[in-house]
């Protein structure tokens, strides 16, 4: 195995701010980062050593960036599997093909949930509007329909609600595999961000949990304002699928709280093999980042202490034109500022986001 030491290069599939921030902890720690993505503006390129500009179909050029890095991470889970296997047979791919697998797919991802005894929202396979009706029909309205691929902040997917047209709602999606869910009345939304390293240890953060506006993560508290029980418990959910992946990174897992027949359940939305923006808070508001965790874990270092600074942490996003408060934000004195240097704020783009720690 490839001895990854201080100096080495991690490469990294993406260049948005989540590849960005892997490579500025990266360098915290004497690491170089190649940041590999097809987009030319990519804003990890500002802050790294080196980038390739290729599509992720490019196998020459996946072949070169390969040869010049020790390990390989992503910062998006949709990296197709042939780039995965063309990388993992030169250098090691962290996380794993199987953790790209596990969570690409919406259908996959519920039922390998399932066969770990991990509650999800109830779910039907939908390959035809006939399916679909028949999925109405058994998960009731309202219920949401998803594309199983290349869905993110609530864009692949559509309610079922009282009147929708099932026709219109199926081509909607565009006719694509898809999965019906069931609506699960949730009281609250909770993310765990923990990391596994490659001797198997594993550390999570605090339970933070999420609120969002239009779809996308607006705020993320931590610690999440629930029992001790329920946080331990969501933990062991993450840790279990973590050991079944023999996971090596850091990997978030979406959950939905609900009170059922008087009783709490806690449901898996989904899971993501990579570092998460529930996980930013802890930029700046606990002893080691997630960015940070991320790079020790595939450099197969120790996990760093996962405490939190503070009595409570926030972090809010910084949409579209959130952004153009930048000035007053600094002047607040007390809220962290990180932008991701992106040059244009289009709505519903993520520009950046203020962390706060609070003491009380
Ligand atoms: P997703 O892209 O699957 O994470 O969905 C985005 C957001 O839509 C979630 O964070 C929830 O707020 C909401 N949502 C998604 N699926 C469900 C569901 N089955 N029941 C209730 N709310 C959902």
């Amino acid at each position: 195995m490839t001895a990854i030491a201080p100096g080495a290069t991690i490469g990294i599939l993406g260049g948005g701010q989540l590849g960005r921030m892997i490579a500025m902890a990266a360098a915290k720690l004497g690491l170089k980062a190649h940041i590999y993505s097809p987009d030319a503006d990519s804003p990890a390129f500002e802050v790294a050593a080196v980038h390739t500009i290729a599509d992720y179909e490019d196998e020459d050029a996946l072949r070169a960036f390969a040869a010049t890095v020790d390990v390989i991470t992503y910062e998006f889970e949709n990296v197709p599997a042939r780039t995965a296997s063309i990388l993992a047979a030169i250098k090691p791919v962290r996380p794993d093909a199987a953790a790209l697998a596990a969570s690409q797919d919406r259908l996959v991802e519920k039922e390998f949930m399932t066969s770990l005894g991990i509650l999800t929202a109830p779910f039907m396979n939908v390959e035809s509007a006939g399916a679909l009706a028949r999925a109405v029909a058994q998960l009731g309205r309202p219920s949401i329909l998803k594309t199983r691929r290349f869905g993110y902040d609530g864009k692949g997917q559509t309610q079922i609600r009282e009147g929708s047209d099932i026709a219109v709602a199926y081509r909607s999606l565009g006719g694509v595999p898809s999965i019906l869910e069931g609506m699960v009345p949730f009281t609250k939304e909770i993310s765990i961000v923990a990391a596994r390293g490659l001797d198997g240890s594993f550390a999570a953060y605090d339970v933070c949990e999420n609120h969002h506006e239009h779809h996308i993560l607006d705020r993320t508290i931590a610690p999440a304002g629930i029992e001790p029980h329920t946080a331990e418990r969501g933990v062991a959910i993450a840790k279990t699928i973590a050991d079944a992946l023999d996971y090596v990174g850091v990997l978030a897992v979406e959950l939905f709280l609900t009170v059922e027949d008087g009783k709490e359940v806690i449901r898996v939305n989904e899971i993501a093999p990579r570092v998460h923006n529930s996980g930013h808070w802890t930029l700046g508001g606990a002893v080691t980042s997630q960015f940070e965790q991320h790079v020790r874990a595939i450099c197969g270092w120790p996990l760093g202490a996962t405490t939190r600074h503070g009595t409570r942490v926030e972090m809010r996003n910084l949409i579209g034109a959130d952004v153009l408060a930048w000035h007053d934000i600094l002047s607040s004195g007390d809220t962290s500022l990180c932008l991701y240097g992106k040059a244009e704020e289009r709505p519903g783009r993520k520009m950046g986001h203020t962390t706060k720690v609070f003491y009380d």
